[in-house]
């Protein structure tokens, strides 16, 4: 059987898709074949021009904030209004608060948790139910963080979100690999987005950063559509509850 990398057919769902790594990702799976719903709170038209210029599958926008679990149904019946169909869930969208521990507030911990770790969680139980009632095969990708191993610092509510979210992916293979259903993460090392701009604009942070970067880079998006498109495809049907880091080698250091 030859290896497919193929997403001809498929539809995928990318939250987060209007900018940075969301962008980039939903760009590489329409590269691959799929089409692509485009699921965010802000104008998707840089996302729907790239995708168009790259060729391959189309994108449908769709509005919604993720902060709360009201979109959460709504996102899975306007996907497959579209094309009939919900193949690949990518769940992207995420926030990050910064602030010392011992001044950080009850507020900067929700705002965190809902759309990195709630939401994720009921969207995709939304996702796979859709699936299992139809008897079909899908894909979940959870955007992790190097902070799903590492502790660093002035950011607890994101390294709980994400380090939650590397033990939510490993619980959800368990449930749902036997239901044809797999779920992985993919854990961005340093990239350069908005995510990152208040790092990157602190010259020690900055400096310390890529010192320790063993590729002397900071991640530029594009540089995570292989991963991406990987995970959601047939080449990866056995793989089950991993995060995999497209770190430049950070974790090897
Ligand atoms: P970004 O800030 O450019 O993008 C975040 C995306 O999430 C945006 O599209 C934003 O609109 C969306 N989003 C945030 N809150 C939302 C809400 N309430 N409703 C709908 N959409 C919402 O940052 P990014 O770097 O592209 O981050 C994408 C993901 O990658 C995040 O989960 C982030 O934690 C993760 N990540 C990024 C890096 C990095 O170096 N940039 C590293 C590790 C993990």
């Amino acid at each position: 059987m030859a290896v497919s990398f193929d997403l001809t057919g498929k539809t995928a769902i990318v939250t987060g898709a209007n900018t940075g790594l969301g962008q980039a990702i939903a760009v590489a799976l329409a590269g691959a074949g799929a089409d692509v719903a485009l699921v965010g709170r802000s104008s998707m038209a840089g996302t729907e021009a790239a995708v168009a210029k790259a060729g391959g599958g189309r994108s449908l926008s769709i509005q919604a904030d993720l902060s709360t679990l009201e979109p959460v149904e709504r996102v899975i019946s306007e996907t497959v209004a579209w094309t009939g169909r919900a193949d690949i869930l990518v769940n992207n969208a995420g926030i990050i608060r910064r602030a010392d521990a011992i001044d950080f507030t009850e507020a900067d911990w929700d705002a965190v948790m809902d759309v990195n770790l709630k939401t994720v969680f009921f969207l995709s139980q939304a996702f796979a139910r859709h699936l299992i009632g139809k008897g079909e095969r899908g894909k979940i990708i959870n955007i992790a963080s190097l902070l799903s191993f590492q502790g660093g610092i002035r950011i607890p509510s994101y390294t709980a979100s994400k380090s939650g979210l590397a033990g939510l992916t490993r619980l959800l293979a368990c449930e749902w690999a036997g239901k044809g259903i797999n779920v992985n993460a993919i854990a961005p090392g340093y990239f350069s987005t908005n995510n990152t701009e208040a790092l990157r604009n602190d010259p020690d942070r900055n400096a310390a950063i890529l010192g320790r970067i063993p590729a002397g880079h900071w991640g530029e998006p594009e540089e995570l559509g292989g991963a991406a498109v990987f995970l959601a495809a047939p080449a990866s049907d056995y793989v089950h509850g991993i995060v995999l880091p497209v770190d430049g080698g950070w974790l090897a250091r």
